[in-house]
Order: C-alpha cells, then sequence, then structure tokens
C-alpha cells in the first residue's frame, strides 16, 4: 500500500475525497464548527508543498438533488483561511464545469467540487415511493449501481491519483469513498493524513493497548453500542458503563428505576453482558449512586439516590459523586483509555457534572502517560467543550465510522484502499 509521506506529488494531479460535512448556521449558512475542514489541512499542504494540484470531493448533509441548502460554497471562505491561498469552486461535480476546471488546474492549485451526493448515486439508494414493488426496488438499485460506477470513473478521470481522507464517510460504500478506487491502479490510491492518524490511533487501542485498559460506554441506548461493547470484553480490563444505558441493566438485576431510560426488549442482553464480562475476567463497574430529575428539563427538581433506588415518577440523568470518584479513580490507573458516549445528559447544565468529571479524569490520565481515544459526537463535543481537547491523545473525527471500525467491522473505503 502508498503511504502518502512517501509520495512525490510533483506535477501530479490528485483526486482527494475529504469530509467536509459541517454544520452550518440554519439561516445565515456560515460553518458553526470547522473542525473537519482542519482536519483535511496536513494532506492538502503535503499535496501542494510537492508541486502537486488538488481536486476536493466532500458531501453535505443529506440532499435530495441538488438543493442550494446543502451546496458546499460555504465551506470555501474557511478552507481558503486555513491554506492560506484562493481555492477554485465547480457548482457541478460531474459538469461541464467540474471537467474543465480540473484539466486547468495548474500546480498548487486547489479546486472544490460542489457536493457530490446532489447526484443519487453516490450513496446508490434508490428514493422510491413507499407503493414499489420489491422488483422495482431492485431494479432500480442495479440501474442506479451501475450509475454509481459510470459517476466513479467520470471522477477519477480528473486526476492521476486517489487520496482517501474523509474518516467520517469511511463506513459508506460510496461512489466518492470506495468504487473510485478501482478505476485507478493500485500504486495509485492511498489514504490521507487524517484516515491514517485515526487507523494508528484505533489500532494501537484494539491490538496494542498497555494494561490496564478500560473503556467507558455512555449515552442513550445499549442497543446501539452492544456491538462494541461485546467486541471490547475480550480486550478491556475495566469496562465502566454509564449513561442512558445505566438503567437497563439496573433494571435487568431487579433495581428500582422509576420512569429512567429502559430498554425492555434488552434486559436479557444485559445480564448476557454482565455474565460474560465475569467469564472474560473484566472489571464491569456500574454507577452506584444517580442524580434524578422529576422531569426531563434542566428546570427539573434534583434528588440523588442509589442508582437501584430511583423513585416512582422520576429519571435518572446523571451519575453521582459516588460513582464519579469510582470511576474516576479506575480511569487514574489506566494506560489505555477508550470513551464512547455521555455518562448523563450533558446538554442540559444540570446533568452535565458526570461527563465533565469524567473528561477531567481522563485528561489527568493522559497527562500521567495514559493513551486516551476519543469518539461518539457527544464524547468529543464534551470534550471541546471543556477545553481538553489538546489534554487528551486522540480525539476521533468519525461518530459511527469509528464504532464500526472498533466493532471489528470492515469499513468499505478503507477496504478499498488497504484491500481485506
Ligand atoms: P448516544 O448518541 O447513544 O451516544 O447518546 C447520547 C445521548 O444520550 C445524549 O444526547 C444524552 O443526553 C443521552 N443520555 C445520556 N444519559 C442519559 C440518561 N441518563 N437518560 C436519558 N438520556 C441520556
Amino acid at each position: 500500500m502508498k503511504m502518502i509521506q512517501d509520495f512525490d506529488f510533483k506535477g501530479v494531479k490528485a483526486i482527494v475525497r475529504v469530509d467536509f460535512n459541517v454544520p452550518l448556521d440554519k439561516k445565515t449558512l456560515v460553518v458553526t464548527d470547522d473542525t473537519r475542514i482542519r482536519g483535511a489541512i496536513p494532506t492538502l499542504r503535503k499535496i501542494i508543498g510537492d508541486g502537486g494540484s488538488v481536486i476536493l470531493m466532500s458531501h453535505l448533509g443529506r440532499p435530495e438533488g441538488r438543493m442550494e441548502k446543502y451546496s458546499l460554497k460555504p465551506v470555501l471562505p474557511v478552507l481558503e483561511k486555513h491554506l492560506g491561498q484562493s481555492v477554485k469552486f465547480a457548482d457541478d461535480c460531474l459538469g461541464e464545469s467540474a471537467v474543465s476546471m480540473s484539466a486547468a488546474l495548474k500546480p498548487g492549485e486547489v479546486l472544490l467540487l460542489e457536493n457530490v451526493r446532489f447526484y443519487p448515486e453516490e450513496e446508490g439508494k434508490p428514493v422510491l415511493p413507499e407503493t414499489a414493488t420489491d422488483e422495482e426496488k431492485k431494479a432500480a438499485k442495479a440501474e442506479l449501481k451501475l450509475k454509481q460506477k459510470e459517476m466513479a470513473r467520470k471522477l477519477a478521470g480528473y486526476a492521476d491519483v486517489y487520496v482517501n481522507d474523509a474518516f467520517g464517510t469511511a463506513h459508506r460504500a460510496h461512489g466518492s469513498t470506495a468504487v473510485i478506487a478501482d478505476f485507478f491502479p493500485k500504486d495509485k490510491i492511498m489514504f490521507g493524513f487524517l484516515i491514517n492518524s485515526e487507523l494508528a490511533a484505533m489500532d494501537k487501542v484494539l491490538n496494542n493497548a498497555q494494561r490496564p485498559f478500560t473503556a467507558i460506554m455512555g449515552g442513550a441506548k445499549v442497543s446501539d453500542k452492544i456491538l462494541l461493547i461485546e467486541n471490547l470484553l475480550n480486550r478491556v480490563d475495566n469496562l465502566i458503563i454509564g449513561g442512558g444505558m445505566t438503567y437497563t441493566f439496573v433494571k435487568a438485576k431487579g433495581g428500582k428505576i422509576g420512569k429512567s431510560l429502559c430498554e425492555e426488549d434488552k434486559l436479557d442482553l444485559a445480564l448476557k453482558i454482565i455474565e460474560k464480562a465475569g467469564e472474560k475476567n473484566v472489571n464491569l463497574y456500574l454507577p452506584v449512586d444517580s442524580v434524578n430529575g422529576d422531569k426531563f428539563d434542566n428546570e427539573a427538581n434534583i434528588r440523588v439516590t442509589a442508582v437501584d433506588a430511583v423513585d416512582d415518577g422520576w429519571m435518572g440523568l446523571d451519575i453521582g459523586e459516588k460513582t464519579i470518584e469510582e470511576f474516576s479513580g479506575v480511569i487514574g490507573k489506566s494506560k489505555t483509555i477508550l470513551w464512547n458516549g455521555p455518562m448523563g445528559v450533558f446538554e442540559m447544565e444540570k446533568f452535565s457534572k458526570g461527563t465533565t468529571a469524567i473528561a477531567k479524569a481522563i485528561a489527568s490520565a493522559t497527562s500521567k502517560g495514559a493513551f486516551s481515544l476519543i469518539g461518539g459526537g457527544d464524547s468529543v463535543a464534551a470534550i471541546n467543550r471543556n477545553g481538553l481537547a489538546d489534554k487528551v491523545s486522540y480525539v476521533s473525527t468519525g461518530g459511527g465510522a469509528m464504532l464500526e471500525y472498533m466493532e471489528g467491522k470492515k469499513l468499505p473505503g478503507i477496504v478499498a484502499i488497504r484491500g481485506e
């Protein structure tokens, strides 16, 4: 596999898939968080610095056909600022403008193509009426797959090499993230620096973790994280559970959870996880106390109880002080830490203490030499909100992609370049 750091881009045109799927202000369409744009800069600098030129492709949002509110135009000034040079823009990724502008691109120049998802073949998912029969669905899908190949072939035609640096969409088998790689020789496809660093961080945690290795799982539902939890049970020393999923475990063990979040159909699964942790000698930590509200609201009244004694009509919305102390103690002794999902409803100030405390405990363990990997939109937001992004080892840019990779799944965008 070609490595970007070893490749000389002098006189080479590179088509680079980036993840510029950034949040925009609904009214002004101004970029409100430029993390993903900044994430792509090292790869772009390398190509331009070598004397190559760059054609950028990305999606933004989930448009159905061409929709101006999903245009990549608002990205342009932010990209120009971080890159320190002007960037050209083609208002269609497949039209005449894209063809002629990429053909005319000179060494050192950068061209951004309009949203690849303005074409349904990018995703390969046909939009059909609900009344469509299975036959019709199958035929439409097959037809769109052919168009997807055609689209990928056209995009590939703009450039000499393909670089994938869009980690956030690596779990999608789309035209610009995976299929396009088939139209280049093997020595002309590679990952960018962002994907390389994401893979290195995840592989370190999955395959090369220094012990003790602690995983902290939070968020709303067990069902979303179950595959990751199962994979981690084979690898970690400590598994800490917090957030909404806590109460499914507590109820499964016979505790009283009031009207806390609970997945009734996952009670058996929770018991199986507890049993499997025992078999694998994994220390499973559940919260001991719970900060409860009488409604799902920042103005709720608060009552702290043991986690298995939540009063009727109340719901557990954060971990309590005793839990914070216990979890922080385990985190403080860890050498490898993986965190995915908040410990409570951290969007509400009243129920954000647990999540903030865990973020701080992870930063503190990192300062003592632990390797910490943070993934999932909410944990990343909690880290950023507390100004701790540079006090942890790695903050992943890809929520869903990271989850799937850590579950042990093969990501189409990764396989397309690295092979099986
Ligand atoms: P996820 O996307 O699965 O990581 O879940 C994140 C969401 O879980 C956040 O929006 C939190 O507000 C929510 N959450 C965390 N703890 C709780 C809780 N105890 N009850 C209800 N929701 C929670």
